[in-house]
């Protein structure tokens, strides 16, 4: 889908940090956390949102947010992990591609939808990466 950030995202023309890929979806971190580990996950196909995406790519999504939860619990010390999706605009979505939310927390209250944590910079994103990808 032509200027769609998540379409370029998916083709390689737009930078992201990647933490997980199959044939049907990709997971990356969020610009702009809400906490530390903070990932989307979004088909590869485009869709505009929920009520658009095919059930075999919604299941595949949530299969990829699966694995990205399970790491964050076993990789990044996770206690919870809250999935996230705005439907449309007046929920708040923001990028017209239909993505999951995913968002590790320690038990902290969840922080309502667009309030971002300032203190996480792009080398606590890189760092919190390589610890979902289980890189050594
Ligand atoms: P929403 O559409 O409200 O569910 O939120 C869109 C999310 O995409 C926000 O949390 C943004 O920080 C995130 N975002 C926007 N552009 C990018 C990008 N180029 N790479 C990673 N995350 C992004
Ligand atoms: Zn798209």
């Amino acid at each position: 889908m032509a200027n769609c950030i998540f379409c370029a995202i998916v083709a390689g023309d737009m930078p992201a940090t990647i933490v997980d890929e199959d044939a049907d979806t990709l997971a990356f971190m969020d610009i702009n956390p809400w906490a530390r580990g903070h990932t989307l996950v979004v088909p590869r196909r485009h869709y505009e949102n929920l009520l658009e995406v095919e059930p075999s790519d919604l299941a595949s999504t949530f299969a990829a947010a699966k694995r990205v939860a399970a790491r964050m619990t076993d990789n990044l010390g996770a206690q919870g992990v809250w999935l996230w999706n705005s439907c449309g605009e007046a929920a708040g979505q923001v990028v017209m591609h239909f993505h999951v939310h995913v968002i590790p927390t320690k038990g902290e209250k969840p922080p309502p939808p667009g309030l971002r944590d300032a203190s996480i910079d792009q080398a606590e994103i890189a760092a919190a990466a390589a610890t979902l990808r289980d890189d050594t």
